[in-house]
């Protein structure tokens, strides 16, 4: 059983590999952002709760993220028996140890962190672009800035933390979506 986090900066392309990865492997997919802006457009307590957090471009709460995804995973059972794609989840240490232990309890580990690694100004330059494409009310340029400042502060530390338990593999995210598909590809069929 395949258990991937996807990892990287706002803009590196979390999403769009994991769609491929999707299509290609039959792992079912955990977005921790689609979920909240599913709640978002739903008008839930939870979404207009994450809406003050997205919005300002902070994270939302451990807590309430961490209980968040394992009612994800428990209402997915069977479908996330077959493996899953973390994507966006973890973004602090205390997720990723939240996260260690929710699979731990069944039966599963993480297999392996793919880590997009993109430049900061084709980060900037992609946010915008799907901002313009997707109407995303936190891809504007001053959110942007605030939430690439987070994710170095809060969130790239992860990279020292999978590297310690041989976790991470690093992949150049950068050179067009067919390119970086087959990085991932080759690391998988290891
Ligand atoms: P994403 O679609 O992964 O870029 O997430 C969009 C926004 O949702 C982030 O900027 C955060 O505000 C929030 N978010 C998504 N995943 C998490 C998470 N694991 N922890 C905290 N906040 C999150």
């Amino acid at each position: 059983m395949l258990n991937i986090v996807i990892f990287g900066a706002p803009g590196s392309g979390k999403g769009t590999q994991s769609d491929r990865l999707i299509a290609e492997r039959g792992l079912f997919h955990i977005s921790t952002g689609d979920v909240l802006r599913d709640h978002m457009r739903r008008g839930t307590d939870l979404g207009n709760t994450a809406r003050q957090f997205i919005d300002q471009g902070q994270l939302i709460p451990d807590q309430l993220m961490t209980d968040i995804l394992a009612n994800v995973l428990d209402d997915n059972r069977d479908a996330a028996a077959r493996g899953v794609i973390f994507d966006g989840f973890p973004r602090t240490i205390a997720q990723a140890e939240a996260l260690e232990r929710m699979l731990a309890e069944r039966g599963t580990a993480v297999t392996m962190v793919i880590g997009l690694e993109v430049d900061e100004k084709e980060l900037i330059e992609r946010i915008l672009n799907r901002g313009r494409l997707t109407g995303r009310s936190d891809d504007t340029l001053e959110t942007a800035r605030k939430r690439l400042d987070v994710y170095h502060r809060q969130t790239s530390p992860l990279r020292d933390y999978y590297r310690e338990r041989g976790l991470y593999r690093p992949v150049e995210g950068t050179g067009g979506i067919d390119a970086v598909a087959r990085r991932i590809a080759a690391l998988l069929d290891e």
